[in-house]
């Protein structure tokens, strides 16, 4: 593999891929209040080019946060000066990617139908749109695809539509990627796709609510930020559009909705990786939901799925004040959790957004939520921090597998609960 390796890393280099050269990712732990303060100050330093993986919460909760090497000093010194707590999380982000991308490289193969397509690896934009349309051709009368919008830079926005007939039915959506780095989503989807046309007629929960009802499935939910992903920077969330007056590129799409728009939870600094955008929906990527979601206009449960933290979380991530169906809500998200953890073990807390993790405003359920979607959710998958977005791809099958059943409980849920 030594080999491989090289090539690769010569490959990346002339390709101008962004490196991560003695980044490190810290695991801070924040004591009380004021380290939750000061560890947000450092948040404010531009010029150490801090990456937060997982944002400064509750005390209690812990901090990851990407560190380019030249900063490392800097940050371990103040935060060993204010006496707050760190692990290494990650010794060198760069080794996992080189371990990513040589595990891609040796199992890429152009699949001849879906069945022998290589679920337990990372794939590239072209690789899943290719996936789509076997998918489609191979099962016709179950599934179709859609095209709901260009992103901004051009490229077609695709809506997988799983229907056995009817007009309008009541519906599901399920988004994955909306954060372009969070590659475990993308892949899960590709997973629950085939998992639809497999389960169909042969389960017979599941092939009662698809009788009843459609499926929608937005697998790259952000293409331009994927596809950036793979050829310059493996650690891009946002969109890739640009901002006139900064050099900063992109907007953070789980920011952008209409509910509670810029209001706290989020970043008016074009540079921030929370940037909520110019104004709501400025995002083509989330308008066109947005004008999906209500011209349909009979959508009963809304799923976005992110990475990583392991947690269910429903409405409000804006606001203290408890969704109106708060109480179902949460007994449903027990029960879904109880399913996903049936399988591995995997442990999923849950709550609402602003309890479980922090207050984020903008975000695309409580948008849904306040559209009259009562079933809307947003999962954070694999893992708690061990590899955070970089998970290896041995874990994609096991985390499609069990997030599946949590999914199934609410859909099964939802069609057991008409509104
Ligand atoms: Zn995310």
């Amino acid at each position: 593999m030594q080999g491989l390796l090289i090539f690769s890393l010569l490959l990346g280099a002339v390709l101008g891929k962004e490196d991560f050269v003695g980044h490190q990712v810290l695991r801070i732990s924040v004591a009380d209040e004021a380290q939750v303060q000061k560890v947000t100050e450092l948040e404010d330093l531009e010029h150490l080019q801090l990456d937060f993986w997982r944002g400064p919460a509750q005390p209690g909760s812990p901090v990851d946060v990407r560190v380019p090497f030249p900063s490392l000093q800097a940050v371990k010194v103040f935060l060993e000066a204010h006496g707050i707590e760190y692990t290494i999380m990650i010794e060198d982000v760069q080794s996992l990617l080189d371990e990513e991308e040589e595990q891609m490289f040796a199992f890429q193969a152009r699949a001849a139908s879906t069945d022998t397509f290589n679920y337990a690896t990372y794939h590239t934009l072209e690789e899943i749109y290719g996936f789509m349309d076997m998918l489609v051709a191979e099962h016709p009368n179950l599934v179709s695809k859609l095209q709901i919008g260009k992103t901004y830079e051009g490229r077609p926005i695709y809506v997988l539509k799983f229907s056995t007939g009817g007009n309008n039915r009541p519906a599901i959506w399920i988004d994955t990627g909306i954060h372009s780095r969070e590659w475990v989503t993308q892949a899960s989807g590709i997973w629950f796709a085939k998992k639809i046309t497999q389960d169909y007629g042969q389960n017979p929960a599941f092939t009662a609510i698809l009788d009843k009802m459609d499926i929608f499935l937005e697998i790259v939910t952000n293409p331009d930020g994927f596809a950036f992903t793979h050829s310059k920077n493996r650690l891009w969330r946002k969109t890739r559009s640009l901002t006139a007056g900064s050099s900063c590129v992109g907007v953070d799409p789980n920011r952008n909705w209409d509910a509670g728009f810029g209001k706290a939870g989020a970043s008016s600094n074009p540079c921030s990786e929370t940037y909520h955008g110019k104004f709501a929906n400025s995002e083509t990527e989330v308008k066109s939901i947005v004008d999906f979601v209500k011209s349909h206009g009979n959508i009963k449960a809304f799923i976005s799925i992110h990475s990583y933290s392991q947690l269910l979380l429903y409405p409000y991530g804006y606001t203290t004040d408890p969704a109106q169906d708060q109480a179902e809500l949460d007994e449903l998200a027990k029960s879904a959790v109880t399913a996903l953890a049936s399988l591995y073990g995997t442990k999923f807390k849950y709550g609402s957004i602003i309890k479980a993790i922090y207050r984020a405003s903008g975000g695309t359920i409580d948008w849904t939520y306040n559209q009259g979607i009562k079933y809307s959710y947003t999962f954070e998958l694999r893992d708690t921090g061990r590899y955070g977005f970089l998970l290896p791809a041995s874990q994609i099958v096991p985390t499609a597998q069990e997030t599946w059943l949590a999914l199934l409980t609410i859909m099964d849920h939802t069609l057991k609960h008409p509104y």
